[in-house]
């Protein structure tokens, strides 16, 4: 191979780099020196000359280089088969016969910057978010075929973050058996049924998996709201642990239809429940208070950095609404996947909300991602979910 194209940056801009952050902003470039094309592997130099990584570089992008590695052998393809298989290692050892259902890759967090993928049973789900991944996308089909290999390899790369890289969006199967219908999985006791074709993300929601189990543990003869339900998960393990009654809201109708498959599905269809299609904004002024147990999981408010006041009140809103609607004693579990708001701004957002509603609350609890959506301490951005367990007081 010929000599790799060289990024050269700015005096002083190695400085995260050399702490562990995989990426290079636009700004922090000096020059480039070589001809490149998007997701081209290059290597990266301080000004002074010292050399910092190799890595896919795109000048397309905001995040012009995603490092791979800090040293300069090795193999592209090597490296990205290899990682992979310690990702499995660790899902495997993690979860081994409590789910058939994970997060195999985590892109930066499993040191595979651009990539995920789901594995819903013997189905996996690929998402291609970088230029660099999307060249590697064939070497990887390859090794996913040959190391496992699954009944089918489908791709969702529908991810609007695509556009960023200069990616158009694609998906479609990739190997293997067409995927004629959802694919049944197990995660923990409760059974789901998977559309890997025309689901939200890849499919499922597998990060709320630790903290669907736990709010089992608190349902027994309780009155539970699940709001922003989308194919039900909460309310099924809610119902499966006893619940007395269960009423889910969300926006989406092919979402609502699946989560009355899910209660089906786990022998939960005779449990008293109400499926409301609607906004959560709205449906929850019309309800009334009396509920032992109010979830909240939203879709991410703040995308950027620039939404994160608007954002707030949002979450604020949402809080303000379901303290209202809980009895005493009741709980509380409210999540925010927005990047951009920080544990800390997320418990103040909920704190003020009580002070609003009135209410005394205590927290029993934080919550997060679980293993299979690991991030790498020098990359925070890849922490996105959080969550507190709360109790009115
Ligand atoms: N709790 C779910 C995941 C929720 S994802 C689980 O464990 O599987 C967020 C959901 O919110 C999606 O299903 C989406 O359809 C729904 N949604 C987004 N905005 C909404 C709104 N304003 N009102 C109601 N539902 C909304």
């Amino acid at each position: 191979m010929g000599r790799l194209p060289r990024m050269i940056l700015k005096q002083g801009k190695e400085k995260a780099l050399l702490r562990g952050h995989p990426w290079v902003f636009s700004g922090a470039v000096d020059r480039v020196e070589g001809e490149i094309s998007p997701g081209d592997l290059g290597e990266v130099y301080s000004k002074e000359g010292a050399f910092l990584g190799t890595g896919h570089l795109n000048l397309h992008s905001q995040i012009v280089c995603r490092l791979l590695t800090r040293k300069k052998e090795g193999s592209e393809t090597g490296l990205l088969r290899e990682r992979i298989s310690k990702a499995v290692l660790l899902r495997e050892k993690w979860f081994g016969g409590t789910t058939d259902a994970y997060r195999m890759v985590n892109g930066e967090g499993d040191l595979l910057p651009g990539l995920i993928i789901d594995r819903y049973a013997e189905v996996f789900v690929l998402q291609v978010l970088t230029a660099g991944m999307e060249r590697l996308k064939n070497d990887l089909i390859g090794f996913l075929a040959e190391d496992f290999p699954p009944v089918s390899i489908y791709e969702r790369s529908d991810a609007s973050t695509r556009k960023e890289e200069g990616l158009p969006e694609s998906s479609g199967l990739l190997f293997g058996e067409e995927i004629a219908a959802p694919v049944d999985i197990q995660e923990h006791h409760c059974r789901f049924r998977v559309d890997v074709v025309k689901g939200q993300k890849t499919g499922f929601y597998l990060d709320q998996r630790e903290n669907r189990l736990l709010l089992g543990g608190h349902c027994e003869g309780k009155s539970i709201l699940d709001c922003f339900s989308y194919t039900g998960a909460f309310s099924v393990y809610a119902g499966s642990a006893r619940a007395r009654e269960l009423t889910l809201i969300d926006s989406s109708e092919e979402s609502l239809a699946m989560a009355r498959v899910h209660l089906h599905l786990n022998g939960l269809e005779h449990l008293q429940s109400q499926l409301i299609r609607g906004d959560v904004f709205e449906a929850m002024r019309e309800l009334k208070p009396g509920y032992d147990i109010v979830i909240l999981d939203p879709p991410p408010f703040a995308r950027k950095k620039g939404s994160v006041p608007k954002a707030s009140r949002g979450y604020k809103d949402l809080n303000l609404q379901a303290l209202r609607l809980l009895e005493k004693e009741g709980l509380l579990l409210t999540f925010s996947c927005s990047h951009h708001i920080g544990l800390d701004l997320f418990q103040k957002i909920v704190f003020a909300a009580a002070v609003d509603a009135g209410k005394k609350v205590q927290c029993l609890g934080r919550m997060g991602q679980p293993a299979d959506h690991p991030f790498d301490l020098s990359h925070p951005e890849g922490e996105y979910l959080k969550g507190l367990l709360c109790r009115v007081l």
